[in-house]
C-alpha cells in the first residue's frame, strides 16, 4: 500500500473512533484535506481515493493547481475550501472557486464576498473565525464584535453562515471546548441553530472531534511534511 493511501485509512480510522468515542456518529465528521504547498497530482491520488474536501490557503497557488485538474475526471466532485488569511483584493477569486471559506475573519470580507458571489451559484458557505483569546495579534472576530458580525452574516443574501471556524495555539488546551460552548450560546439565541465546527488540525483533529468538531482540516497528516 501506498504511503499516501495508508495515512488516508489511518485519517479515517482515527476520525471514526473519536467520533464513535464521543457518541457522535463518524459520518458527522467531515475531513478537508488542506492541500497547500502539495501538488495537484497529490490531490488527484487523494481524489482517487474518495476524498473530495480540498482546502488551500492561498489564492494564485489554489487557481493554478485547479486549472491543472480541471480535466481530471473527479475535477466536478472536488469541493474547494478556502482556509486562509483573506485579503481583500482577493475576495472576487474566493467567492467565485471556492465553495467553502472558513476563514471569514471580519465584516468587509463577509460583505464583499456576498456581494461578488456569482448569481448562478449556490450561496457561498461561510464560518466565522472567532479569536478566542481577544488578542490583538490574531486574526478572527472577538467575543464583543460577535453579536454584529452574526447579524451581518445572516443578512448577506449570498453567503449561507453555517458555524463558527478557531486555529488555537497549540498551548490553549480547552480552546475546542470554549468554541463549542460559544456556538451552543450563540444558537441559544437563534431561531435555526449554527450545525458546524471547523476544528482541529493533524496535531489535534482527535481532542476536536471529541468537542464536537465538524471539519477537521488535516494537511501533514495526510499528505506529509510541506
Ligand atoms: C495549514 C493549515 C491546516 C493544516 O495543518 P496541519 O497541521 O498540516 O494539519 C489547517 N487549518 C489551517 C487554517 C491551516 O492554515
Amino acid at each position: 500500500m501506498k504511503a499516501l493511501e495508508a495515512r488516508f485509512l489511518s485519517i479515517h480510522s482515527q476520525i471514526a473512533a473519536a467520533a464513535t468515542a464521543a457518541g457522535r456518529s463518524p459520518d458527522a465528521v467531515t475531513l478537508v484535506a488542506v492541500s497547500k504547498f502539495h501538488s495537484a497530482s497529490s490531490i488527484a491520488a487523494l481524489a482517487a481515493l474518495g476524498q473530495r474536501d480540498f482546502a488551500e490557503n492561498y489564492v494564485q497557488e489554489a487557481l493554478s493547481k485547479q486549472e491543472i485538474l480541471a480535466h481530471h475526471p473527479l475535477f466536478e466532485q472536488m469541493i474547494w475550501h478556502f482556509t486562509g488569511p483573506i485579503q481583500s483584493n482577493k475576495t472576487r477569486a474566493i467567492a467565485t472557486h471556492f465553495s467553502w471559506v472558513h476563514s471569514v475573519d471580519r465584516p468587509k470580507i463577509a460583505e464583499r464576498l456576498s456581494a461578488q458571489r456569482p448569481d448562478e451559484l449556490p450561496a457561498l458557505k461561510i464560518f466565522i473565525e472567532v479569536n478566542l483569546d481577544g488578542e490583538s495579534t490574531k486574526s478572527g472576530v472577538t467575543l464583543a464584535q460577535m453579536p454584529e458580525m452574526l447579524a451581518l452574516c445572516q443578512r448577506l443574501p449570498r453567503i449561507e453562515l453555517v458555524g463558527l471556524m478557531a486555529i488555537p495555539a497549540p498551548t490553549s488546551t480547552d480552546a475546542f471546548v470554549r468554541l463549542a460552548q460559544i456556538l451552543a450560546q450563540i444558537n441559544a439565541n437563534l431561531p435555526a441553530p449554527l450545525p458546524m465546527l471547523s476544528m482541529g488540525m493533524s496535531a489535534d483533529f482527535i481532542a476536536a472531534i471529541a468537542a464536537g468538531s465538524t471539519h477537521v482540516r488535516i494537511g501533514t497528516a495526510l499528505f506529509g511534511a510541506r
